[in-house]
Order: C-alpha cells, then structure tokens, then sequence
C-alpha cells in the first residue's frame, strides 16, 4: 500500500472513472507549508492561524501578522490559500488572554469572540488584506460561524479595512469569504448560507464533536466520537446536496477527509475539495485514483442508512482491500 504512494505524487487526483478531485493542505506551522508544497497539492485549504497566537506573550500585531501570511501566500500563489480568522477559545487558549468558562467549547470561541474584540479582529483582517496586495490568491474562512448576521458583520469589517488601506495608500481586495460548518444550526439553514457565502468549508472534526454531543477531546468518551457515524454522515450528505444546488464550492477539512474511508465517502457525495493534513495527502491522492465516484456513491448511500458507524466502517474496510 504505503509503495504505492510515490508513484501517485507527481499524478493528478483523477477518479478511473474521470472525476478531478481539488486536494488541499490544512496547515498552520510554517514546517506544514514546506511539506504540503512538496506534496504537491491543490492549495491550503484550511490554514489555521491560530499557532503564532499561541506561542507569543502578547497578541502579534498587524506587521508581524501580514509577514507570516506573505509568506504562506507567495508560496502558494497562483493557488488558493484559505486563511481562517483566529479559533481561539474552547480547548485553545492564550495565557495573555485567559477565558475561564464552564463549558468552553460551547461558550466565547472563534467569531465570537473575534466579533466581540473588533480591534483584535480588524488588525487581523488587515493583515491578512495587505498579505495579498499583488498576489491575488487569498481566501478567508470564518470559525465556529452559528449566526447568518456574522458573515454579514464580517464583510461589514472588511470593507472598512479596506478603506483604512486605501486611505493610507494601499489598495487591497476584498477575498472570496467562506464559513466553516461545523455548528449543527448551519445545516438547518444550509439554503441561507449557501446565499451569503462566496465558499463553505464543513469542518467535520467540530461537526461530529456538536452533532453526536461529544467532547473531542475526552478520553472517557472517544470511543463515541467517530466522523463515520451515519448522522454526521446524513448532515454532510446534505450540505453536499445544497452546495450543488446552488453552485457553490465546497470543501470538507476536518478529519474525515483525510482518513480513506472518509475520503471514499466524501468522494461518493459529491464533494470536490477536500483538505487534509500534509501527511494523509498521498494515501487520499491513491485512494482518489483508485476508487470509481460511481462505486464511492454507492457506499455513500448505503452508508447513511446503515445503523452504525462500526458498520460503516467495517463496509469501507472491505471495499478498501478490495482495491489494495
Ligand atoms: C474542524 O472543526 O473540523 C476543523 C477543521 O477545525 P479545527 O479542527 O481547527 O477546529
Ligand atoms: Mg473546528
């Protein structure tokens, strides 16, 4: 299996049966970057800009903010990179700024929190505007997104980032602007979102973690988190399903795109970006390869009626040595 995967590296990800699959990085560490670009994937599809936060005392300011995404840009340019405004909150937090919540991952996390802080916000977007000028390949990606009013706040601070700029000279554009979903809510109004979205990026990690109710990042019930569980399934199912219909891009970067069975999953409902960690690139690149969309659809469908995601998975592992 794992012989294979060179050989696919320089190869475009192309279904037998003809379908192209956009493949992307999720990153967040300048290292990532290095080994995505040898990789040779389609782009980030998710890079989180959470790290530099992390790891400094104080919040970076716009200088040092629009440096660090230069870099990711230019390395990338012409391809898309998808820099997420800052996740912070639930399990991430910063000393500089602490946050005691009871229950943090459904409390002040991500736009929330960025919407609430207009400064922290504003400096970020502009830093991430000015990162552009000249390159053009900038997407931004909003977190934790559970209100349609947030993007239309969003787009409220990036016109007048703008005009800050161009007031001081610099002439930036204004980037395709996506939502991630990962709150259940959006799925409820996936019609709407589609509506005010220029993109969507379904983050099944989050996704799974508030639809079945459970913490992603506790050992004592991760044996009921799993991403291949027929709801979360039937919910990406959906979102698929009113992307298509209103012709708008879709992307899935959480876990499940970078795990085969996921992936082969993904593939058969339709999905045409998925965005992964640097490692699981190839193996999903293979797997693209190998596996008819018309086959991938099929398990898609009958994964969403079965009653578990044991079943689910144990269907995939078969299909998956089928094709080893
Ligand atoms: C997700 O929630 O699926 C995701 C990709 O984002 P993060 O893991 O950073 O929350
Ligand atoms: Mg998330």
């Amino acid at each position: 299996f794992t012989e294979g995967l060179e050989a696919v590296r320089d190869e475009p990800a192309i279904s037998p049966d003809g379908r192209n699959l956009a493949l992307y990085a999720n990153t967040g560490l300048i290292s990532d970057i290095n080994l995505s670009l040898a990789a040779g994937c389609d782009g980030i599809g998710l890079h989180r800009t959470e790290f530099p936060f992390l790891i400094r005392d104080r919040f970076p300011g716009e200088e040092e903010q629009a440096d660090l995404y230069r870099r990711v840009l230019e390395q990338f340019a012409p391809k898309p990179v998808t820099l997420r405004t800052l996740d912070v909150g639930g399990d991430k937090s910063l000393a500089y700024f602490p946050i005691e919540e009871e229950n943090p991952f459904l409390g002040w996390r991500g736009i929330r929190l960025t919407l609430d802080h207009p400064e922290i916000f504003l400096t970020q977007l502009r830093a991430m505007l000015r990162a552009d000028v000249g390159l053009g390949n900038l997407q931004i990606l909003l977190p934790m997104v559970s209100r349609l009013e947030e993007i239309a706040d969003v787009r409220r601070l990036l016109l007048r980032a703008r005009q800050e700029l161009a007031e001081e000279g610099i002439q930036a554009r204004i980037p395709p602007l996506g939502v991630m979903i990962e709150v259940p809510a959006t799925i409820y109004q996936i019609d709407r979102y589609c509506d005010q979205a220029d993109f969507l990026s379904l983050g099944s990690n989050d996704l799974t973690q508030y639809l079945l109710a459970v913490d992603r990042n506790n050992s004592r019930v991760a044996g009921l988190y799993d991403e291949l569980h027929p709801a979360v399934l039937g919910a990406v199912q959906h979102v698929a399903q009113a992307a298509r219909r209103h012709g708008k891009r879709l992307t899935v970067c959480g876990g499940m795109a970078g795990d085969p069975a996921g992936a082969i999953l993904l593939m058969g409902f339709g999905i045409e970006g998925l965005s992964m960690s640097v490692s699981s690139l190839l193996r999903i690149k293979w797997v693209v390869r190998r596996v008819p969309v018309r086959r991938a659809a099929e398990l898609a469908n009958r994964a969403v009626e079965m009653d578990s995601p044991e079943e689910v998975r144990r269907m995939l592992r078969r299909t998956l040595e089928e094709y080893e």
